[in-house]
C-alpha cells in the first residue's frame, strides 16, 4: 500500500524487532481523516512523538517485582494478571490512554515507549494484552507504534533508536518518566538536546501529561519543572 494511501486509512505501528504490525484506524478516533487530524494535531501545537516509560509510570507495579509471569487480561482484577500479582494502569495513565485513542487532535500523533525494565518479554506481553478501554477492547498495543524496551541508558539508547526509527527530530518528542532509580529524563534531555521530558514521580497523571503538552507549545525544552 502506497504510504499516502495508507495515512488516508490508519496509523501503522510496528514492533520493533518482532515483525508484528499495529494498526489504529484514524476513522474510529473521531471519523475525519488523516489530513484533518494532522491539521488539528499542528493547529494545537502537539509534538510529533509522545513516549512513555512503562514500568511505575504508566503501570504498576513494576516487571522485575512480578513473581510470576504475566498472562492475560482478567477483567475482574482490572489488570493483566501475574499470579497472585496484577499489572494495573495508573489511573491517569488509563486516562490519558483514552484520549490518545478518542481525541482526533492525536489521530496523527506517533506514541512510543522506551523502557529499561530487566523483564522486556514481560513487559512486551503486557503491552499487547493490558486493556486501555475494557468496554472497547483496545490494548496498549493498539495505540504504541514504536518500542524500546531493554535495560541500557534512554538518552544514549532508546531514544536514538526512536528518533531513527521515527524520524522524528528530538525537539518534536516529549517524554513522560517516573524517574524512580536513576534520572531517566535528565539522561534524555542532556544527551538528546530538543527534547522535553516530564517526571512523573506518582505515575503518569493527566495533569502532567497535559503540563508537558503546554510546555512544549511553549518552546520549552529539558526537564519539565514541576
Ligand atoms: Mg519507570
Amino acid at each position: 500500500m502506497a504510504r499516502a494511501a495508507e495515512d488516508e486509512d490508519a496509523v501503522v505501528g510496528r514492533r520493533e524487532g518482532r515483525g508484528a504490525v499495529v494498526r489504529r484506524c484514524v476513522p474510529r478516533r473521531g471519523s475525519i481523516s488523516a489530513a484533518m487530524a494532522a491539521g488539528l494535531a499542528l493547529m494545537a501545537g502537539l509534538p510529533k512523538l509522545l513516549v512513555f516509560d512503562l514500568d511505575a509510570c504508566l503501570w504498576t507495579p513494576e516487571m522485575y517485582e512480578l513473581h510470576s509471569s504475566p498472562s492475560a487480561y482478567d477483567e475482574s482484577r482490572g489488570g493483566v494478571a501475574a499470579g497472585h500479582d496484577t499489572v494495573r494502569l495508573f489511573p491517569g495513565a488509563a486516562e490519558v490512554l483514552q484520549l490518545l485513542l478518542n481525541d482526533p487532535r492525536y489521530a496523527t500523533v506517533q506514541v512510543a515507549v522506551a523502557s529499561s525494565t530487566t523483564e522486556p518479554k514481560w513487559a512486551h506481553h503486557c503491552l499487547d494484552v493490558l486493556l486501555v478501554d475494557p468496554e472497547r477492547g483496545e490494548t496498549i498495543a493498539d495505540i504504541v507504534a514504536h518500542r524500546q524496551i531493554y535495560p541500557g541508558s534512554k538518552g544514549s539508547q532508546h531514544f536514538p533508536r526512536l528518533r531513527e526509527a521515527t524520524g522524528v527530530e528530538y525537539a518534536q518528542m516529549v517524554f513522560w518518566d517516573d524517574c524512580s532509580y536513576s534520572d531517566n529524563c535528565e539522561d534524555v534531555a542532556r544527551k538528546c538536546p530538543g527534547a522535553l521530558c516530564v517526571r512523573t514521580p506518582e505515575g503518569l497523571t493527566r495533569e502532567l501529561f497535559e503540563a508537558g503538552l503546554a510546555a512544549f507549545a511553549r518552546g520549552e525544552k529539558g526537564v519539565l519543572s514541576t
